[in-house]
């Protein structure tokens, strides 16, 4: 992506913090020494772009995003190459569904070029903190919420941005582990004509008693079926999710109900590089049901930034379980892995031209 140059001025923290060794790594808890900021209104767009010493925020208890929600974020990566370059992976993706989030929910988009300049400086700006272990990450949260401090149900008008950072382990440090998933059949995450497709604040709320539920029982998360007739199969967790059946790579269509995954996408398009027949079509729990009884459901994963692939060794519905590969992970999962972690860190060559260098 060509982009202007876009010059965001910096104030560095005076002292380091101390960084946490890679094998001392988890996830989401410890964050880098700097953050991106920008103020914006609904008028008048974003201004002041920065990059400033990572901090609290200050905000008033009246302000709108803790009331209603008026929310969105991001999730993206950078990896160090065993080269030692810094790249981020496919960060024009992220910043399109972001806009569409924002569009989504009324909040101001954000221009594509500013955005990716504020990702790849403040990654340059921290990129000490990009750890080297095999497998771990930067993970990248970009964020953008209503700020006015007013209660009335309309829509901000000022609005806060941040990018905020931070370094997280291999997921995988103890090799894949496929998961068992309760194929949920009360709640749902999503409706036609809400926020599903939208990566906002309050889908994550709506989430979280079914997975709660979920982990009490012996289930690491749920499958969440279609909002109306809980027949059709939409995603797994806050991942996608994709199966392979007979020889065919199938995934639920993006109509509006299931968030457009970046990592979904790429392995969609690996998949046909493979030669392989990929569907985008709607799946229902009674065809996986069959699939699993007559053989044909060969396997069944998550696809997202955090895990890349994560393979589903169970499914439980309504008293039913579906044992896939009898919990082994299979050769597409695998190599879907192998593959997209090899190019996000530069050991495979970038055919589609996904990664992002970040610059010293
Ligand atoms: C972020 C997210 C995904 C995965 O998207 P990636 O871009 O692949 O990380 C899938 N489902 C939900 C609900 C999400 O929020």
């Amino acid at each position: 992506m060509q982009t202007k140059q876009i010059e965001i001025p910096v104030t560095r923290v005076r002292r380091p913090k101390p960084r946490p060794l890679d094998d001392q790594l988890g996830f989401g808890q410890v964050f880098t020494d700097h953050m991106f900021l920008m103020d914006g209104a609904a008028d008048a767009g974003w201004s002041d772009p920065r990059i400033v010493p990572y901090g609290p925020l200050s905000l008033e208890p009246a302000t709108v995003a803790l009331h209603y929600g008026q929310s969105i974020f991001e999730g993206l990566k950078a990896y160090r190459g065993e080269d030692d370059a810094v790249r981020l992976f496919r960060p024009e993706r992220n910043i399109a569904r972001f806009n569409r989030s924002a569009a989504r929910l009324c909040v101001p988009p954000v221009d594509p070029d500013l955005f990716l300049a504020a990702l790849k400086q403040l990654v340059a700006v921290d990129r000490e903190w990009v750890p080297r272990a095999p497998g771990t990450s930067l993970y990248i949260r970009p964020v953008a919420f209503a700020s006015d401090p007013d209660l009335h149900v309309r829509p901000s008008r000022t609005y806060c941005f941040f990018i905020m950072l931070s370094p997280v382990a291999a997921y995988y440090a103890e090799g894949f582990r496929p998961l068992r998933i309760r194929v949920e059949d009360r709640y749902a995450r999503s409706v036609r004509g809400g926020t599903g497709a939208a990566k906002t604040a309050g889908n994550y709320a709506g989430s979280l008693l079914a997975g709660e539920e979920a982990q009490a029982a012996g289930f690491a998360q749920v499958l969440w079926l279609d909002g109306i007739r809980q027949e059709y199969v939409e995603e797994v967790g806050s991942m996608n999710i994709a199966f392979v059946i007979g020889d065919e790579l199938v995934t639920p269509p993006a109509t509006g109900t299931l968030l457009e995954g970046v990592t979904r996408e790429s392995v969609l398009q690996l998949a046909r590089d493979y030669g392989m027949t990929v569907a985008e079509r709607p799946v229902t729990i009674g065809e996986l049901l069959a699939a699993a009884r007559d053989g044909t459901l060969r396997e069944v994963f998550g696809t997202g930034t955090a895990a890349v692939i994560s393979p589903v060794g169970e499914l439980a519905y309504k008293g039913e379980r579906i044992r896939v590969r009898d919990g082994a992970v299979g050769a597409l999962s695998r190599r879907l892995f192998d593959d997209l972690s090899a190019i996000q860190r530069g050991r495979l060559p970038d055919r589609h031209g996904w990664t992002v260098p970040v610059e010293d």
